[in-house]
């Protein structure tokens, strides 16, 4: 055969040669397709969680084999290199200058601010002749080292924290921030609220947390974040949920917590100091421990913008509910600094469904669902606040059950096809601190397709080069 071979005219044999080898690429590509992993069975083998997945067929009917053929390629060359990556979070130090890291792995700080005798006796109280009823608010943003010199001698411990020194604190608030690239808002907010915070004599710590790049935004979440996170780091009894471009014109706003969960950011600049709708409850929002357990905390299915704070504002409002207060509007003036929409925030289509059904989903969709989906990749205390740069598992989130029905809507199927890898870091806990650790990784790609698309490039040689010699 290879005599009558070698007789045959080299178009020929290129010509046979090249049927061949498109023959065999289809057919394997035929192969791929036919035992390709869902959606979800690829998302769980990433995650190595042991979902059942008898909605497999259904969900993997979407692509066709024409766009699966496009992808062809792309899948042969991956599949033997696997994805190796390393978290690059430098898209948070976008700015001329980045605020200080103090060296410190240790997070849990101790009562290191000495008290005279008297003062340990005496509640802390306000001094309201202080206070001033419309304050003048400073919106140009200084640098961090500005920053970081004007606040130095105020007291401060590492992480933002801060105590009077000479009462005794009932409450102690935790300042949550949810925030994602917006340094200059948060150096505006440090700047106006940090001196507002010690004039009213709270035992406060601030905490950022920092969404990484990924999935649309997740205010909500966040602040739940916020809220376990800062639980693990200190003895909080009073929460506030505040967005970093909002910085309060009164300072009889005081940042404490009520008997009922409270908005605090009524009155705004941005909208003319109109209360815009009847139950709103952005912006700013102080619950205790107890307000937040009694309503599992807030949602963790709102991405993008828009939803969540109506949410939280059904779950205190239910009939089981703590209830919802708000100051007094003239107490809760605001002035937002002026932003653009970012493209990482956008407008979240799903929400109105999402709201129709938060009071047959709330137990099951807050703080109950937030173990494993999130991850702390790094903790840091900063001079004036600390820094939890988090990220955030969508796909688990959007996987659960309760959201099963919202599948099919275009806005969770954007979601769900987001080229985005969840981080699982573990922090370890030592001697009642956590410290931080690397996020380097090294994401394996599953073995059977790496091995058959070896095996059959191996096949394609071997069959081109007899092919060449025929
Ligand atoms: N946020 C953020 N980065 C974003 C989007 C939102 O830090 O990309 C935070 C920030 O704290 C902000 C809050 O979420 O104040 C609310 O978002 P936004 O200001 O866009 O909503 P608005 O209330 O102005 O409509
Ligand atoms: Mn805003």
């Amino acid at each position: 055969m290879a005599a009558i071979a070698t007789q045959l005219p080299i178009r020929v044999r290129l010509k046979r040669m090249t049927g061949l080898l498109v023959g065999l690429l289809l057919l394997q590509a035929l192969i791929f397709y036919k035992f390709r992993p869902t959606e979800k069975q690829r998302y769980t083998r990433k995650r190595d969680l042991t979902l059942n997945n008898t909605d497999s067929r259904r969900e993997s009917e979407g692509i066709s084999f024409l766009s699966f053929l496009a992808q062809y390629p792309v899948k042969i060359i991956s599949s033997f290199y696997g994805n190796s990556f390393s978290v690059n979070t430098s898209y948070a130090y976008r700015m001329s200058d980045t605020p200080s890291k103090v060296n410190s792995s240790i997070l849990k700080i101790k009562d290191s601010v000495t008290r005279n005798a008297e003062g340990l006796n005496k509640t802390c109280s306000i001094q309201e002749t202080a206070l001033a009823r419309r304050r003048m608010v400073n919106l140009n943003p200084p640098s961090w080292r500005e920053l970081e010199n004007k606040f130095k001698d105020t007291g401060l411990l590492p992480g933002g924290l801060w105590r009077p020194k000479n009462c005794n604190p009932n409450v102690h608030v935790a300042i949550i921030i949810p925030f994602r690239g917006r340094d200059s808002q948060l150096r505006v907010f440090l700047n106006n609220m940090i001196p507002l915070f010690q004039k009213q004599n709270l035992d406060y710590g601030i905490f950022v947390v920092d969404q990484r790049e990924g999935p649309p935004f997740n205010r909500a979440m966040l602040m739940n974040i916020g809220f376990m996170e800062s639980s693990k780091l200190g003895n909080y009894n009073c929460f506030i949920f505040h967005d970093v471009d909002l910085i309060a014109e009164n300072e009889f706003n005081i940042y404490r917590c009520a008997e009922k969960p409270r908005h605090m950011s009524v009155l705004i600049d941005k909208y003319n100091y109109k209360v815009l709708y009847k139950d709103i409850f952005g912006g700013v929002t102080a619950l205790t421990r107890e307000h937040m357990q009694k309503v599992n905390g807030f949602s963790n299915v709102y991405f993008g913008w828009g939803g969540e704070d109506d949410d939280m504002s059904k779950r205190i409002r239910d009939k089981n509910g703590p209830g919802l207060s708000s100051v007094p509007g003239e107490i809760g003036r605001y002035k937002m600094i002026k932003h653009q929409h970012e493209k990482s925030n956008p407008i979240n289509s799903l929400r109105w469904d999402l709201l129709k059904s938060t009071l047959n989903m709330w137990k099951s969709d807050g703080l109950s669902s937030l173990e494993g989906r999130y991850s702390i990749l790094k903790l840091e205390r900063r001079p004036l606040y600390t820094w939890m740069y988090t990220d955030v598992d969508e796909k688990a989130i959007l996987w659960d059950d309760a959201m099963a029905k919202y599948r099919k809507n275009s806005w969770v199927q954007y979601l769900l096809t987001l080229n985005h890898t969840f981080i699982t870091a573990s922090p370890s806990i030592s001697d009642g601190a956590r410290t931080i650790h690397s996020i380097d990784l090294f994401v394996k790609s599953p073995c059977i397709p790496k091995c058959l698309s070896f095996i059959s490039l191996c096949v394609i040689s071997i069959c081109a080069i007899i092919l060449t010699n025929l």
